[in-house]
């Protein structure tokens, strides 16, 4: 049996009620396989045993008080994965479905597309079970302070710094912020996302979204492609898939299809992102909505508990959440003739989803590389704060742009350099681990 193929063996059987944990470490160890022969000192220093293991993983209890005066206690969560070349930078999530395997997952992910980005940070992830949905600002108020006031012990600006995922956006994170700064005492960058009033970068709105785009034209010109006429099919409609949907609209798409949980809106003749950044970002409603809005074209439909990516279209963008493409999902994308799918969300698309896209000739960017604007913008936050800077929009912009130019040249260089051009998911995976590995050698047995 091949090292990788033990330790696999081994993170299943330790690990067997984490299903979405395991799914991320097959996906991962699975396309890092070649490594090995070049590199036998990994194996020798016991590398990959030490790196599926999380550093540390905090586990708490975030009691608050609702408007009606009664006690609800939800679970929260903070996994440092690996620090190896940085301190531990990713989101927090606040979903009903967050659970360890989730965030160990998302952790695991996070410490691979950091290290893509080309800058010194490591990876973590953390949230809670909390539902926000149907609270009011007060109570998402007191959740976040509960929440923080057990979460402010393990962080800092140079050990850990969370900032936005699922359920955590502009008006969450001010919250945390402001209840670290009373217990700290300090006023640091110890969560990105926050408002420009109080330290956060422009474009870190639009970060995730737009570098998504950014890394897609990379991928689409070498092929004779572009955006301008074609049909795009976005899922979600929270932060990533709008900031997709605006820059991509902008660079010529037609957008004809964006959902949430409930159901999907498809209009051949491209849907108004405005109605949709008015419902979500504004009133926090259900994409349903859409259709009670006036002016709205007789040609957009809503359906509810459908499958978005039955609509077929040229390039798709899925921006919802971990397995919202399964297999079946991604034989009805190649049957339609899509030709590029790049992933805005974390593990949206299923190990087998991912084979039938590679088996079709899909050009395919996972999550790690695609999605990686948003944690990168996060970090020239940090910068721009430490340096008591604010750059423009537009310098940002640049720097975001050139951040993902130089993610998809590396994955693209690795895939060939390893005998799989156009594999993305080897590019990926192989060109963040090296670095990680390099440095986990460096430290010593930590
Ligand atoms: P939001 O909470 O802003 O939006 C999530 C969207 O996905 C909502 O529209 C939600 O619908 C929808 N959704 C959730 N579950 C499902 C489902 N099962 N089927 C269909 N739609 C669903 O989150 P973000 O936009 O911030 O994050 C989306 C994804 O992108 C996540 O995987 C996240 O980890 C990843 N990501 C986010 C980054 C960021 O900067 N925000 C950075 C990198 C990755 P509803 O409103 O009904 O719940």
């Amino acid at each position: 049996m091949s090292y990788v193929d033990s330790i696999l063996n081994d993170l299943k059987k330790k690990n067997s009620n984490e299903p979405e944990f395991i799914e991320a470490a097959t996906e991962i160890l699975e396309s890092i396989k070649p490594v090995f022969d070049a590199h036998p000192e990994y194996e020798e220093n016991f590398l990959l045993e030490r790196f599926v293991e999380p550093e540390r993983v905090i586990m708490f209890r975030v009691p608050w008080v609702d408007d009606k005066g009664d006690i609800q206690v939800n679970r929260g969560f903070r996994v440092q994965f690996n620090s190896a070349i940085g301190p531990y930078k990713g989101g927090l999530r606040f979903h009903p479905t967050v659970n360890l395997s989730v965030l160990k997952f998302l952790a695991f992910e996070q410490t691979l597309k950091n290290s893509l980005t080309g800058m010194s940070i490591g990876g973590g992830k953390g949230g809670s079970d909390f539902n926000s949905k149907g609270r009011s600002d007060g109570e998402v108020m007191r959740f976040c302070q509960s929440f923080m006031s057990e979460l402010h012990k393990y962080i800092g600006p140079d050990t850990d710094i969370p900032a936005g995922d699922m359920g955590v956006g502009g008006r969450e994170v001010g919250y945390l912020f402001g209840e670290y700064k009373r217990l700290a005492n300090v006023h640091v960058a110890v969560l990105t996302g926050a408002g420009l009033e109080f330290g956060g970068s422009l474009v870190r709105k639009e970060a995730t979204g737009y570098g998504l785009i950014y890394i897609t034209q990379m991928a689409l010109k070498p092929r004779g492609e572009s955006f301008k006429g074609k049909d795009v099919v976005i899922s979600g409609s929270g932060n990533v898939a709008i900031y997709a949907a605006e820059k991509a609209i902008s660079v010529g798409a037609n957008v004809v299809a964006m959902c949430d949980s409930k159901g999907y809106i498809h209009d051949e003749n491209g849907i108004d992102l405005d109605v949709i950044k008015e419902i979500k970002e504004v009133k926090r409603g259900g994409i349903s909505e859409y259709l009670d809005y006036p002016g709205k074209r007789k040609t957009s439909e809503y359906m509810e508990g459908e499958i978005i990516w039955n609509v077929p279209c040229d390039i798709a963008l899925p921006c919802a959440t971990q397995n919202e493409l399964s297999e079946k999902s991604a034989k009805t994308i190649a049957k339609n003739g899509t030709k590029f799918v790049a992933e805005g969300a974390n593990m949206p698309s299923t190990n087998e989803a991912i084979d039938v896209f590679l088996k079709n000739d899909i050009i395919y960017l996972p999550g790690k590389a695609a999605n990686a604007g948003g944690v990168a913008t996060s970090a020239l936050e940090m910068a721009q704060r430490s340096s008591r800077l604010s750059w423009t929009f537009d310098e940002v912009d640049q720097r975001l742009k050139n951040i993902m130019e130089n993610i998809y040249a590396d994955i693209d260089k690795v895939a060939r350099d390893y005998d799989h051009e156009n594999n993305y998911v080897i590019g990926a995976n192989i060109a963040g681990f090296i670095k990680v590995a390099n440095a986990m050698v460096a430290q010593g047995v930590v």
